[in-house]
């Protein structure tokens, strides 16, 4: 079984609701939302973190899906964000991005 829980709900081993998918990424609802709408867009194929992520059309698809997915969420205001280390709040440690709306956001964050 694989342990990286995102490997598991991008395989569809764990039954998730993608709000987007296509080829290369999927996109979910938090389990701890964070705004009104909060999703994950996440790659496929298991990458630890952005640190690691050398592939960058894969980088550059990425961020092109997230706009796809805020736009198919209907926002067109949006924060993206990619935690990458224990000190910046990563918690898992397969590459994703946080896609938050429907709110407004305070700036710096915390
Ligand atoms: P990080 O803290 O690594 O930037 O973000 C990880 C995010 O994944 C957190 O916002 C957390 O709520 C979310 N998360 C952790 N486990 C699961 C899960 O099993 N399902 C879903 N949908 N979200 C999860
Ligand atoms: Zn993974």
């Amino acid at each position: 079984m694989d342990p990286c829980i995102f490997c598991r709900i991008a395989s569809g081993e764990l039954k998730t609701d993608f709000v987007y998918a296509d080829e290369f990424a999927v996109a979910f609802r938090d389990i701890q939302p964070q705004a009104p709408l909060h999703v994950l867009l996440i790659p496929r194929t298991h990458v630890a973190s952005l640190a690691e992520a050398g592939d960058e059309p894969l980088l550059g698809h990425l961020l092109a899906a997230a706009a796809r997915t805020a736009a198919t969420l209907g926002l067109t205001d949006y924060r993206v964000v990619i935690n990458t280390g224990p000190q910046a709040g990563q918690s898992v440690f397969h590459l994703h991005l946080h896609i938050l709306g429907g709110r407004t956001m305070a700036w710096p964050p915390g």
